[in-house]
């Protein structure tokens, strides 16, 4: 049996904007006390209703080019007209500290995490179809039309990379989706190579 505290999981999530990524985490957050979710810093403003520091850390361009400049990011990317990244010292601080830590970022960042190391698990959260995306991004109604276009474009890029990732889950209903997801973490942790049996 082990005796140190066993590394967090690695967890890279993604899917295309609107397609219920932001529901499935909250749930899972609330469901599982070993995971957590990296906050990450953004250009873009904030949403009403989000807060700084809980949904991202919201940053101005020279700050987030600081933080390129220092090394600080494990992986960010231009979306949208707007820069995300990934804090690198929170993320390694929580997966030594034992807790699964969910990336929730797009498919540009996800390319750059699985290059970068191995030792990941990935899920993409896939959509029904195109016009459910579009429809769910209207009803949202967070982005003009120049903005919801963009992101039905990158919608099609992410979609089209779906295959890259070990998992693909069909967001249909969040119950559903939660429970494979909880599944796939399950199963990931009972991998042999995680137990350190051999
Ligand atoms: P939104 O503006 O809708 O919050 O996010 C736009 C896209 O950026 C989503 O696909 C979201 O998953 C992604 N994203 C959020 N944080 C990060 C990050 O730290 N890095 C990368 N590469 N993408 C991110």
């Amino acid at each position: 049996m082990a005796t140190e505290t066993a590394r967090g999981l690695l967890i890279v999530f993604s899917g295309p904007s609107g397609c219920g990524k932001g529901t499935v985490v909250a749930e899972i957050l609330k469901q599982r006390s070993d995971t957590v979710l990296s906050v990450s810093v953004t250009t873009r403003s904030p949403r009403p209703g989000e807060i700084d520091g809980v949904h991202y850390s919201f940053i101005s361009k020279s700050q987030f080019e600081q933080m390129i400049g220092d090394n600080a990011l494990l992986e960010y990317a231009q979306y949208s007209g707007n820069y995300y990244g990934t804090p690198r010292a929170a993320v390694e601080q929580q997966l030594g500290a034992g807790k699964n830590v969910i990336l929730e970022i797009d498919v540009q960042g996800a390319l750059k995490v699985m290059a970068g190391c191995d030792d990941y698990l990935s899920v993409f959260l896939a959509v029904p179809s195109m016009n459910e995306l579009e429809h769910r991004l209207r009803g949202r109604a967070t982005e003009d039309e120049v903005h919801l276009q963009a992101r039905l474009q990158a919608a099609s890029f992410e979609m089209a990379h779906s295959d890259r990732y070990q998992h693909v889950i069909v967001n249909d209903t969040v119950a559903d989706t939660v429970k494979q997801l909880n599944t796939i973490i399950e199963t990931e942790k009972t991998r042999r190579s995680r137990n350190n049996l051999s």
